[in-house]
């Protein structure tokens, strides 16, 4: 029925060229391209069943072009990193294909993501006939749709949602990250920010802070920080009084982070190193565990969900809303981490349901505008089971 090309082929390409090869009916032929062929072909060596592979610059739309010309996908889905997002849209809007990602747009020399540039291009979109859903990994991705289906089937009104993300798992390295180092610390070095009451507030970088007892992995402290799915939630979510986003960190990580930032190894902008301009952060990426490369030997689980309280029928109303997921039976199915496997799988279905034409829509998309039903059934179908817990108990 449908033909797939997934660009980058680090930990969440590998789980997402997994997923959708267990689903041929649906997923009939594949290309996975990356800017390194050599990580393609692991992957594919990994497979049941024979995938194309390619190697693209996805810097250049000139290329991803070529590329769609060739293989005449009809989606691609962008598993590369933000940077490439603009040029991988515009390579899509120059062929008419359906385009999706797991992360928003950031330029390189500034650490600020934001969906306007990729919400710029709905009236683009819209008038070929194609669709980009954004953001469609697990947060954003899946948070967007637990918010989705909490106005739908659980409140009259929304008031507050807090989206919590915890990793309780161990993966045997000093200091490593859990998807593109590069990405991961640029967003956890910026200032915080939330919403309450009609406005955006900061706050210093992690230092806002509390504990919580997270469901299969017991009490942790979580740091709140800024996340992109509160730009398109703060928008589509109606009467929402209060939109926050925290992630728990252990002390080892925010120990070695103050010291790599203490002594500038976080910077983003180019340093001179014997005569050549070096970029810190790009050079310390260099040095660290490639998130593909942790799934062997860690333990350990995930939460990831979001605590949402409001009104039903009158009553103050509360629900946790999450998913558990086991590094371990990630690495068995599909030789990733399950940061990777929680980001790949949604990514995956998102495209199972806009090409089997359940997800329709013309234009630029967060997830959250979409029907959560179809969604949260083929969450419980792929891999990430999710479990709703009323606790309107609690305060
Ligand atoms: P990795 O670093 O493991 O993989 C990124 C891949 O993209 C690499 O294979 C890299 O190639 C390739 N790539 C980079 N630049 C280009 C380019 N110009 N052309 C072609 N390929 C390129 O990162 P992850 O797999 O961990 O993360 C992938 C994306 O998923 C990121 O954008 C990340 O922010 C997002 N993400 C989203 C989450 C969510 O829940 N929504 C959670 C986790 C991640 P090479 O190996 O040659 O460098």
């Amino acid at each position: 029925m449908g033909r797939v090309l997934i660009i980058g082929a680090g930990g969440v390409g590998g789980v997402v060229a997994h997923k959708c090869a267990q689903a041929p009916k649906v997923f009939t032929d594949i290309c996975l391209a990356s800017r390194t062929l050599e990580k393609c072909k692991r992957i594919k060596n990994q497979l049941r069943r024979p995938i194309s592979i390619a190697q693209v610059d996805a810097d250049r739309p000139a290329e991803v072009v070529r590329l769609i010309r060739k293989f005449r996908p009809e989606m691609v889905m962008n598993t590369a990193l933000p940077y490439q997002d603009i040029a991988i849209m515009e390579a899509c809007l120059r062929t008419s294909v359906n385009y999706l990602d797991t992360a928003n747009y950031e330029p390189p020399g500034e650490a600020k993501y934001s969906y306007k540039r990729q919400w710029a291009y709905k009236v683009k979109f819209r008038r070929k006939g194609i669709m980009a859903l954004l953001g469609c990994g697990f947060d954003p991705g899946v948070s967007n749709i637990f918010c989705a289906y909490a106005r739908k089937r659980c409140f009259d009104e929304i008031h507050s949602v807090d989206i919590m993300d915890c990793n309780g798992g161990e993966h045997g390295h000093p200091f490593a990250t859990n998807f593109n180092p590069e990405i991961n610390i640029r967003e956890i070095t910026q200032r915080g920010k939330y919403w309450e009451n009609g406005r955006w507030h900061t706050t210093d970088p992690l230092s806002a802070h509390k504990s919580f007892d997270f469901p299969g992995i017991g009490r942790r402290d979580m740091y709140l920080l800024y996340h992109e799915e509160l730009e398109s939630l703060v928008k589509n979510i109606r009467g929402l009084k209060r939109i926050r986003f925290w992630m728990t960190f252990g002390e080892q990580y925010l120990t070695h982070l103050r010291v790599l930032r203490n002594v500038g190894m976080t910077r983003i902008d180019p340093v001179m190193f014997e005569g050549r301009p070096v970029v810190p952060l790009r050079f310390l990426k260099a040095l660290l565990p490639e998130p593909a490369s942790l799934g062997k030997n860690y333990k350990g689980k995930t939460n990831i969900g979001c605590m949402i309280e409001g009104v039903k029928d009158g009553r103050r109303r509360k629900i946790y809303i999450y998913n558990i997921c086991d590094h371990a039976a990630c690495y068995r199915e599909v030789r990733a981490q399950a940061v990777s496997y929680t980001t790949g799988v949604p990514a995956m279905i998102g495209a199972m349901l806009v090409l089997n034409g359940t997800w329709k829509g013309r234009g630029v998309f967060n997830a959250e505008e979409l029907d959560p039903d179809p969604f949260m059934a083929k969450l419980n179908i792929h891999g990430l089971p999710w479990i709703l817990e009323d606790r309107s108990n609690e305060a």
